[in-house]
């Protein structure tokens, strides 16, 4: 979470900084600041309150003359989104940035505070800048400073320090958040993120952690804690920087929601070999990996979690070994028990997701194989764990994911029949034919649904006026519901819980009254008898039914107040299909109800915090 910029070299750093945290607003937006050394050496910093508008808009009133600065876009952990509270903090020989948590800032500021040191916010943060002034003014040397004082920190952190008396200097360290550094003809840049430096640079090193690195305009220098200096290595990265831009479109989750077609298409076609079947070998790994554990634990957090319940479905159902699917939160403190050898599957958009990061590494110190399915090269996680599937979706900005999302599942639709084939449990005709599905009608579904924008608007005019919907759904539709009620609370603030329909009599239709919508999902022809009743009992209570049906449900307008025909393609695949749906119509509703929609209140994207 956060977004963290900083520019040394020939040009003005203001501008780069501004366009920088423009492009990591999506990390978080609470407040922002930024800081650039003026050409007297002094430290000109504004902040502000808001979004990074507001921080231009404020930084046109200042001289922020000078080609060496920092800059920060908040997700508030500690202290409210205020200008006191916004970054940079300063200390008598620095000032710095902070992304993370400081889990032992209590103490630190107590101990600070009798040694004299005075508080001006309510920051985490503010406690690092002291602390580190402390040691830098009693050892002198940035690195050793940055050595000490990270060895009293507890927590997380990405930090970017200027140092008052190293002119053209930006240090850097970092531990369980993310920081990448970058090499250009015009001078050197540091960032949370890839997005904020594609402009700029391809050639880009991401520091290990707790080492100290220090960025000047025509080197970048990381030093080790055993004192050793030497250059940054970088590394080539080859995307694309329009995909990092809305190319015409409102907000870049429709961009994004369009960009889903070749994004599933891409993915899993890597993965079909020439004879059209499941062929991982793409990403490193051998065929006899898929026969080499008995179980699978899913490890992740939030929409990764959905993908990961759709996997489940889709694993348990074609291969027939067990999967379950852990919230990284919990894993990481209480792992469930395993028996024999069990495959630890991290999934993450990001590949920096804190609690999943975590999760990973116990499962790894405590002996499971692993892997990990990631949309950005090179992440934490991807360099973790055993073996990495990218989904190469190109960046995701909005913080609402959606193409993140719909990858995730298609790498493990192609994990459940390349297990199901290696173990004789599907033959080599039914997976090359559910490849096909996979490369050739899913895309096709997508882009359908993606045509059918103006209805789906109509019918999210019916329902955007209420505070509370439900998803239900059966077989497949009911992991795919989790994810549709997800992206309707996420982006347009209406209350949305998803449940097997089965359930609802179990409680939750007490709350069903008159018009309150419920959105029923129906692709599987197993469960339409079923789905019917379930309807039925919620239209006796006056609900609102929208039915998102396959073409061969008989008669939905009996059935519903509305429907809305989803294409039709295999029960298995029909939830990276009727999400879509769910997508634009979360989409639509949220802008009929101005919400922000690529920056939902509260949230960020890349959960790097606890
Ligand atoms: N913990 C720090 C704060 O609350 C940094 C949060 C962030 O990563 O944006 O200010």
């Amino acid at each position: 979470m956060c977004g963290i910029i900083g520019y040394t070299g020939k040009k003005q750093a203001k501008q780069i900084i501004l366009e920088g945290l423009a492009a990591l607003e999506y990390r978080g937006y609470d407040s922002a600041g930024l800081c650039v050394r003026g050409t007297d050496n002094k430290f000109n910093t504004v902040k502000c309150g808001g979004r990074v508008s507001e921080l231009a808009a404020a930084a046109d009133m200042v001289d922020l003359t000078g080609t060496c600065g920092i800059g920060h876009t908040r997700w508030a952990t500690h202290g409210g989104p205020t200008k006191e509270n916004a970054h940079p903090h300063t200390s008598e020989s620095l000032i710095l940035v902070h992304n993370g948590i400081i889990d032992n800032c209590l103490d630190l500021r107590r101990m600070l505070t009798e040694e004299g040191y005075v508080f001006l916010s309510e920051t985490d943060t503010e406690a690092v800048a002291h602390l580190l002034d402390r040691e830098y003014r009693a050892c002198g040397d940035p690195a050793e400073a940055i050595f000490r004082t990270i060895r009293l920190l507890n927590g997380s952190f990405a930090l970017a320090i200027m140092f008052k008396d190293r002119p053209g200097e930006i240090w850097a360290t970092r531990r369980d958040n993310p920081l990448i550094v970058a090499s250009a003809e015009d001078g050197s840049y540091l960032a949370s993120d890839i997005p904020a430096l594609l402009h700029h640079s391809r050639d880009i090193c991401r520091p290990e952690e707790g080492v100290a690195v220090c960025v000047r305009a025509d080197s970048i220098t990381v030093t080790t804690p055993d004192g050793k200096s030497a250059p940054a290595k970088l590394e080539r990265i080859d995307w694309n920087v329009g995909t990092a831009d809305k190319e015409g479109f409102a907000h870049f989750m429709l961009k994004e929601i369009h960009e889903q077609p070749d994004a599933v298409r891409r993915c899993a076609s890597h993965r079909v070999n020439a004879a059209g079947l499941p062929d991982f070998t793409v990403d490193g790994i051998d065929p006899s990996f898929w026969t080499s554990f008995d179980s699978i634990a899913i490890i992740s957090c939030g929409s990764a979690t959905h993908a990961g319940l759709v996997g489940r479905y889709l694993i348990e159902s074609l291969a027939g070994i067990p999967v379950t699917v852990n919230t990284a939160s919990e894993y990481r403190y209480d792992p469930p028990a395993t028996v024999g050898h069990t495959l630890a599957l991290a999934i993450s958009q990001s590949g920096e997701t804190a609690d999943t990061l975590a999760g990973l590494r116990l499962a790894k110190s405590n002996g499971l194989l692993s892997a990990a399915i990631i949309n950005v090269f090179g992440s934490a996680i991807a360099r973790e764990a055993d073996h990495v599937m990218y989904t190469n979706a190109g960046p995701e900005i909005a913080v609402a994911t959606t193409k993140g999302y719909s990858t995730q599942v298609a790498i493990l639709a192609l994990m459940a029949a390349q297990i199901a084939y290696a173990r004789g449990k599907m033959t080599a005709e039914a997976a090359a034919e559910y490849c096909r599905g996979l490369v050739n009608d899913v895309p096709a579904a997508i882009s359908a649904i993606i045509a059918r924008r103006d209805e789906i608007k109509a019918l999210s005019a019916k329902i955007y006026n209420n505070s509370d919907l439900y998803f239900i759904g059966r077989g497949p539709d009911c992991p795919a519901g989790t994810e549709c009620s997800l992206k309707m609370k996420e982006i347009s603030y209406i209350h949305s819980e998803a449940y097997a329909a089965g359930e609802l009599k179990h409680g939750t239709l007490s709350l069903i009254e008159q018009n309150i919508p419920v959105i029923a999902l129906a692709t599987d022809k197993r469960y339409y008898d079923k789905m019917t009743g379930n309807i039925r009992e919620v239209r006796a209570r006056g609900g609102y039914v929208l039915l998102a049906c396959e073409p061969d449900f008989a008669h939905p307008e009996e059935f519903s107040d509305d429907s809305f025909i989803l294409p039709a393609v295999p029960a298995v695949f029909s939830p990276l299909v009727s999400v879509v749906f769910a997508q634009i119509l979360a989409y639509e509703a949220a802008l009929i109800r101005g919400c922000d929609v690529d920056h939902p209140r509260n949230l960020a994207k890349s959960v790097t915090v606890e």
